[in-house]
């Protein structure tokens, strides 16, 4: 319905209640290229979604060509998308609006200018388009209608068909979104608005640095944060290197696979590969994924806009905050919230993993023998690329939490836990009950050079 909305201000630019909503939210530029304030509300930040999705189906109709960019708006029927796919870097100089490319006098296009730049296809396409004699200002046209105007009932089933059939038009590369992956997005459990991100994100509609540069609104590709790669929505909620600390700090544990990642939704859908995404387990790891998106997306934004420095902690602890109060005000039974134990079905390790940089990691495993009053707790601390930093066998490790800053306890299958476990019987029988640096107990020598860590040999 807000889409409709959206279509309504496109149309009527002049209309009394537009330029009192132009007055609010969009005074220095045009609608179409309004973009969304910290404190925007929840019927605006909507308006402005269902503006994205009249974008994404719509063209413009060239009537005298002025208010229509040749690079960056969708305008040309004859070819895929719409939008002009320049095979060399575009010159500054070049041509930006579409009247630049029209001979007035002879009423033809004048396509020399920016004949090098484009395919043949696009040239042949862009001739086939008639040139009109209007001087009234280019249209937005909704061709999946007669009329040519946006309706709701035609932007839902737009919607529905581009989801099934068609690749985005505007992704990176141009595999099909499965309709699971917006299954996974609409039913994840998490805020309305963080559901709109995810699909945004998904869709690849995110005004990230690249995406902005590919419409030229932007002179720079670049992820502002690392300064390294180009800001996909990828990189900037995913690989981005400060987001690696969030995502191992969250609550699922998770460490990411540079070496496997590809796009956004096959990233989300391998989360629960071999899981129902309607299992109890599966909607706590999408409700962590997506408030940790959201927290990341909005420490970006923070970032960039407000000059606020990027602290992953506090992303990683404003993500976990907003997970464990959405799951408690929903009453729904929690398998993980912060500081308990969850078990993550995918990626199962199935051995040992050293921690991200920054971090270290501390297994811990516990062992008893029943109908005896005998148990034992065993503890190995391990930092980046394996190196042993110290161990204990005790009864009780809840005096390890005062010693770090940030905590996070994730459950992980005994095949990546053999150290700890080995550790727990010990202390179980009576035996190795002490702490030590360094160097471990010689009967753990084996287990941690398995893990593939450089172990010291016992008296080296
Ligand atoms: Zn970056």
């Amino acid at each position: 319905m807000l889409a409709r909305q959206a279509w309504r201000i496109i149309c009527n630019p002049g209309a009394l209640w537009v330029q009192i909503l132009k007055g609010l939210y969009f005074p220095d530029c045009s609608f179409l290229e309004a973009q969304k304030e910290g404190r925007a509300s929840w019927v605006w930040s909507s308006i402005l979604v269902g503006r994205d999705i009249i974008l994404s189906g719509a063209h413009w109709q060239i009537l005298n060509g002025s208010s229509t960019s040749i690079w960056a708006d969708k305008w040309i029927p004859g070819i895929p998308g719409g939008y002009l796919r320049p095979c060399l870097p575009v010159p500054v100089d070049a041509p930006v609006k579409v009247c630049e490319l029209i001979d007035w006098n002879h009423g033809v296009w004048n396509l020399l200018p920016i004949a090098h730049l484009i395919s043949q296809h696009e040239l042949n396409a862009i001739s086939a388009i008639p040139i009109g004699r209007s001087v009234s200002g280019d249209q937005l046209v909704w061709p999946w209608v007669k009329s040519g105007n946006f309706t709701v009932k035609s932007g839902y089933n737009w919607i529905v068909n581009q989801n099934i059939r068609c690749p985005l038009a505007h992704a990176q590369s141009s595999h099909t979104i499965s309709l699971d992956t917006w299954k996974i997005i609409w039913e994840s459990k998490t805020l309305p608005k963080v559901k709109q991100f995810l699909w945004r994100a998904v869709s690849n509609i995110l005004p990230s640095f690249l995406n902005l540069y590919k419409r030229r609104l932007s002179t720079s590709h670049l992820c502002p944060i690392c300064l390294e790669s180009p800001e996909s929505i990828e990189h900037m909620l995913v690989l981005c290197p400060w987001t690696a600390c969030v995502w191992f700090g969250s609550a699922i544990g998770y460490r990411v696979d540079l070496q496997n990642f590809t796009s956004l939704d096959r990233w989300l859908g391998s989360l629960l590969r071999g899981e129902s995404m309607f299992s109890p387990n599966s909607r706590w790891i999408l409700s962590v994924v997506a408030f940790t998106c959201w927290h990341i997306w909005k420490a970006r934004c923070n970032f960039v806009y407000n000059d606020i420095p990027i602290v992953p902690a506090a992303t990683r602890s404003r993500a976990c905050l907003a997970v464990s109060e959405f799951w408690n005000v929903t009453k729904k039974p929690v398998l993980g919230s912060v500081g308990m134990p969850i078990q993550i079905s995918s990626p199962h390790p199935s051995h040992w993993l050293p921690p991200i940089s920054s971090y270290v990691k501390i297994n811990t495993d516990g062992s008893w023998k029943s109908g005896s009053a005998m148990a034992g707790v065993g503890v190995i601390i391990r930092k980046i690329a394996g190196s042993c930093i110290g161990g204990l066998a005790a009864q009780d490790i809840r005096f390890l939490k005062a010693s770090f800053t940030n905590l996070n306890w994730a459950w992980v299958p005994r095949e990546a836990n053999r150290s700890a476990d080995a550790v727990a019987s010990l202390a179980r029988k009576g035996m190795c009950l002490e702490s030590w640096l360094v160097r471990p107990p010689s009967s753990l020598v084996h287990i941690l050079s398995r893990d593939g860590l450089p172990c010291p040999p016992p008296g080296a």
